[in-house]
């Protein structure tokens, strides 16, 4: 029998998980033809998620639990979860519901054809979503398909089932600084995009601030593109065509009108914008290094403290 996991990540989800547990018991009793390994990842809940998750373990043989010493993200839970499910086909959904379980028989259809290694979801709408977040979101999925070799849809999810293959592929990268989303486009493969209303969080809120966002993004566009750190480049460029132009028409000024002494302001002027570029383009190297130390530092993803599972990768 052929074996499905289901990588379930949760941080703070006691509110969330008894109905989400309800519901994917229910679809996995809908398809008596394959075996369920549910792998929830508590990513150092300070709630009741741990006991929930032990209780249901406990109650279902097909439920398991991977427990963190505190929180490392979601990116580290998914890894986790990633290395330690055994199935033939393994599926990564939120605790929320926004990833709706009952697509999951549609999509198991579809890549059983043998024709995707992958199934992805992807949002139609952001219906729900502040404007604001929305607007940022799309700007950032432009830049980011423009700059790198991520290939990333606009509105995907991690919501997606993959076959062992790519499974395997996505193990394969150890890289300290995670972004799923780029994973996923990088190790490619064949992937059904699979489009989906959007679907408010059942219960419990959600874990992402603007601010939050922003960094996920930033870290999307460093850790899958070396453009921006051709950003100084092309600055120097440019100001040496500026400084060039302006050199020769100050000089023939000085000579055909004098006055030398004048354009003190000016001269502030571009002292401090050169100042700022510098500074500005350091900062972009400055988290390039700051990434390649952290990967340096070769330290694990995440600490697991309890689980009933044995890593597999
Ligand atoms: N999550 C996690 N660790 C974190 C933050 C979130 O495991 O540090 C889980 C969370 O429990 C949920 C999923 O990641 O299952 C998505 O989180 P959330 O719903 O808050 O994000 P959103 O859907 O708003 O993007
Ligand atoms: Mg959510």
């Amino acid at each position: 029998m052929e074996q499905i996991s289901i990588i379930v990540p949760c941080y703070n989800e006691q509110e969330a998980l008894p109905y989400f547990s309800k519901e994917i018991i229910r679809i996995a009793d809908q398809l008596p033809a394959y075996e369920f390994q549910i792998v929830f990842v508590n990513d150092g809940s300070k709630d009741k998620t741990l006991e929930l998750l032990k209780s249901y373990e406990k109650s279902d043989p097909r439920i398991h639990y991977i427990s963190f010493s505190r929180n490392f993200g979601k990116e580290a839970a998914m890894y986790a979860g990633f290395r330690y499910a055994t199935g033939d086909y393994v599926a990564v959904m939120d605790a929320d519901m926004q990833d709706p379980p009952a697509l999951l028989p549609d999509m198991l259809q579809i890549i059983k054809s043998g024709e995707y290694d992958s199934v992805a979801t992807r949002r139609e709408n952001r219906d729900g979503e502040p404007p604001i977040r929305s607007f940022f979101a799309r700007k950032f999925y432009k830049i980011i398909n423009k700059i790198s070799d991520a290939d990333v849809v606009d509105g995907a999810r991690d919501f997606r089932l993959m076959n062992r293959k790519m499974v395997d592929a996505i193990c394969s990268m150890g890289e300290y600084n995670r972004f799923s989303k780029g994973i996923f486009g990088w190790v490619g493969f064949r992937t059904y995009w699979l489009p989906y209303k959007n679907v408010e969080r059942v219960a419990g809120e959600t874990k992402w601030s603007f601010w939050k966002l922003f960094k996920y993004a930033m870290d999307g566009i460093i850790n899958f593109s070396q453009v921006p750190l051709s950003i100084a480049s092309w600055f120097g460029v440019i100001m040496t065509g500026i400084s060039a132009i302006m050199f020769i028409l100050l000089v023939a000024k000085k000579l055909f009108i004098g006055d030398p002494v004048d354009g003190w302001t000016s001269l502030i002027c571009v002292i401090i914008l050169i100042g700022g570029i510098q500074l500005f383009c350091l900062g972009i190297m400055g988290q390039y290094i700051a990434k390649t130390y952290m990967e340096s530092k070769k330290r694990p993803h995440y600490i697991v403290a309890e689980t009933d599972l044995e890593p597999h990768w």
